[in-house]
């Protein structure tokens, strides 16, 4: 008879201790186990602290799952879908072909992902804390901060970069806020520019205690003890934005430091939200021996289940200790299910608490016992290190924590900034982006909101607003091409997202690839500075001509949200302008739809000619159109709305209340612009032809 073939998805504590007990449980002749893991190690993530921290090297916190799992079959592609009527997953296989694969028994035990997109801004500012790569990088780079202040002549930069912000106070961002305190102050000793006493690392958490979840004599000491080692603790805080200054707190404040890491924020992978099974905030809800609702032959376990703990009728939290002993008990309900014997639901007693808090301090609750300070740290570090899954990890850590104790930690810093071509960054509204004079450092393109360029010259030293840019736009490449500062100033009109390249990367792109060069060389010629210098008259009387002058009535066909191609057909029809508003709930603007994107969307949309009528009636409008259009407020000068649209070669454009209420008002139109132009300097020449005569 063949083997049963049980499919593993994930390769983390519930998985592996699945695999490893199912394996001494049935023979491989009688049944073949795949285990599917992105990486080909297991992460030991109570131990990502200490190597960000740099107490620990990277490969003692992580173990190959070939070698943990002798009889196990270990695959590294990415599992794409679980097909549960067919019993079989999809994965890549690397070609980028997808592959299938039939299962007689799946257990789904992918784990979390990080999620930093609950803040604004955190992805893009901020390090997550849930993968090796996160603790490797946050170790460069906070050697990284302080080889920079080292250099740092300003002040204010060097506190920037000496000023570390943690945010969430859980057991993670406890770890992290000890363990990066304890390096940076104790090497800060080997830097002559900054002392201990100049460095700043802030846990900021949005609840009334750290550690919730342990006792509140344990969490007090936990917390006069960090304070005690120069953590900052704000409480009740709760981070709102993260942006290259630092991170905005819930009433405004802003924490300016050069180093984020973000222990909050989990969503389920994608292989799960695409998995058409009951689910309970994201996670898979199971019956009581973990197989799936409503499944016979798919398991779920580890922190993307919802399951829940028999022995106190509670759902089991997403930790390692849990996660380890519902991979036991599932691998054990499994071979009672072949053996045709009734299964046994989840039921665990929790053993206890353990976090360490930097400087040799810890913080336990063990079998009803509560310990403290270096005991605990002790108890900690030895509770870690018999749980460390293989005896050549247990051994590299207990050598590094060894040399640890001795030795001062590692500066060493490899660097990376090479491949650190591509960036994203977020500015919330009035943030500069880079100022008149800074030495150009990366281009950007805008990916979402709208920026202005504003300029400071002799005659008129109070920035004055040249342009707006919007979504597609780009902007830094005068300075890296011309090798000069910034001419401008870039400033965030509303919360914008940018994608950024370094200048490496982009002068060498500029130089081997003249496409590209032509392109961008095109584009700082019709930059509006360029403009105004060669038309510096053009200038003047736009500067003197209020918007509202020359701006065309709003007509009253305007489309919604909810409108279809079918609503834009028929209205644009009776549009003699033939451009339309999009407007959302509240009246203000969405989108905007001219008849040549009309036509260019009818022309994607497939219909039948028979179900032509009906299929343009389907489509939404907002399917197509890109939201937040841009557009130039009452207030905008109308030299500063001409130069947006010729930045962009638009020839109309929409005009809003103001930046924060953008009802719009009307429509000012290029060609408008252009005629009072040219009247206004016929006018000009005639007054003065006759003064002459
Ligand atoms: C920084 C940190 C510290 C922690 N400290 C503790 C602690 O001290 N004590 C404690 O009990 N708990 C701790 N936890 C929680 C604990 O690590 C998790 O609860 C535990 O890892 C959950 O195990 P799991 O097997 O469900 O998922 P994970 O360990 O997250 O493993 C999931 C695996 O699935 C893989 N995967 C995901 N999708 C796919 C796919 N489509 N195809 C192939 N593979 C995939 C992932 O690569 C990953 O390896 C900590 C967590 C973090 C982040």
């Amino acid at each position: 008879m063949n083997p049963i073939r049980v499919v593993v998805v994930g390769g983390g504590f519930a998985a592996v201790k699945f695999a490893k007990t199912l394996r001494k449980k049935l023979p491989a002749s009688g049944c073949e186990i795949l285990l599917f893991n992105r990486e080909n190690h297991l992460v030991f993530h109570p131990l990502l602290a200490d190597v960000a921290g740099a107490s620990i090297n990277a490969d003692a916190a992580a173990a190959p799952l070939r070698q943990m799992l002798p009889g196990v079959g270990c695959r590294t592609e990415r599992v794409q879908r679980i097909d549960l009527r067919s019993s079989e997953i999809e994965f890549d296989d690397g070609t980028g072909a997808l592959s299938r694969l039939h299962f007689d028994h799946v257990i789904v035990a992918c784990g979390a992902e990080t999620n930093l997109g609950i803040i604004p801004g955190m992805t893009d500012h901020a390090f997550g804390f849930k993968v090796m790569r996160d603790a490797i990088d946050l170790r460069q780079h906070i050697v990284h901060e302080m080889e920079h202040a080292e250099a740092a002549t300003d002040p204010e930069l060097r506190r920037w970069h000496l000023n570390f912000i943690i945010v969430g106070a859980g057991f993670s961002g406890v770890e992290l806020a000890g363990e990066v305190n304890e390096l940076v102050r104790s090497s800060s000793r080997f830097y002559r520019n900054f002392r201990r006493e100049d460095i700043v690392v802030t846990m900021v958490h949005s609840q009334a205690q750290i550690l919730p979840e342990v006792a509140p004599a344990l969490r007090d000491f936990a917390r006069k003890k960090m304070e005690k080692a120069g953590v900052t603790i704000m409480l009740n805080c709760r981070a709102v934005a993260a942006t290259h200054e630092g991170v905005e707190l819930e009433g405004g404040r802003m924490l300016k430091g050069g180093t984020i890491a973000c222990t909050i924020g989990t969503a389920p992978s994608a292989l799960i939200q695409a998995l058409d099974v009951a689910k309970e905030r994201g996670r898979i809800r199971t019956v009581p021996d973990m197989r799936i609702e409503g499944q016979t032959n798919a398991w779920a376990i580890g922190d993307c289940a919802y399951i829940v703990n028999a022995f106190d009728n509670k759902p089991s939290p997403t930790t390692a200790q849990f996660a380890e002993r519902q991979g036991r008990q599932a691998a054990l309900n499994l071979v009672r299910v072949l053996k045709g014997e009734p299964t046994q639901p989840f039921r665990f007693k929790v053993l206890g608490q353990l976090c360490s808090i930097g400087g040799y301090q810890a913080v336990a609750e063990m079998f009803g016992l509560r310990v403290s300070g270096l005991l605990a740290w002790f108890l900690w570090r030895g509770v870690y290190l018999f749980k460390l899954p293989t005896w050549s990890r247990r051994i590299k850590v207990a050598l590094d924590w060894f040399w640890d104790l001795l030795f001062p930690r590692d500066l060493s810093f490899l660097n990376t900034d090479a491949t650190q071509y591509l960036n994203r960054a977020y500015f919330r509204p009035g943030d500069f982006i880079h100022r008149q004079g800074e030495v150009a450092r990366v281009f950007s393109v805008i990916e979402d909101g709208e920026v202005e360029i504003l300029q400071t010259t002799e005659e008129s030293p109070e920035a004055k607003i040249l342009a707006v840019l919007g979504k597609g736009d780009f902007f830094g490449e005068g300075a890296l091409l011309g090798s000069r500062p910034h001419e401008t100033s870039v400033r965030a009109r509303t919360p914008v997202r940018l994608r950024q390249v370094s200048s490496a990367f982009f002068s060498e792109t500029a130089a081997n690839f003249p496409p590209f060069r032509e392109l961008l060389s095109k584009a700082v010629a019709r930059r509006s500075g360029d403009l105004w210098q060669r038309l510096p008259l053009g200038k003047s009387i736009l500067d003197r001509e209020p918007l509202s002058s020359l701006l065309e009535p709003l007509s009253a066909n305007v489309l919604s949200k909810n409108s279809t191609l079918t609503d834009a057909i028929r209205i644009l029809r009776e549009s003699p302008s033939g451009e339309l508003l999009i407007l959302d709930e509240n009246k203000h603007l969405w989108g905007t739809l001219d008849r040549n994107d009309l036509f260019q969307i009818v022309a994607r949309v497939t219909v039948t000619p028979t179900d032509q009528q009906e299929g343009l009636m389907r489509h939404k409008l907002t399917e197509f159109v890109p939201a937040n259009p841009l557009s130039v407020a009452l207030s905008d000068s109308t030299a500063v709305a001409s130069a947006t649209m010729l930045a962009r070669g638009l020839t109309w454009l929409p005009v809003v209340q103001s930046k924060d209420d953008t009802r719009p008002i009307g429509i000012l139109r290029g060609e408008r612009v252009a005629n009072r132009v040219v009247q206004t300097m016929a006018r000009t020449e005639a007054d003065r032809a006759r003064a002459a005569s």
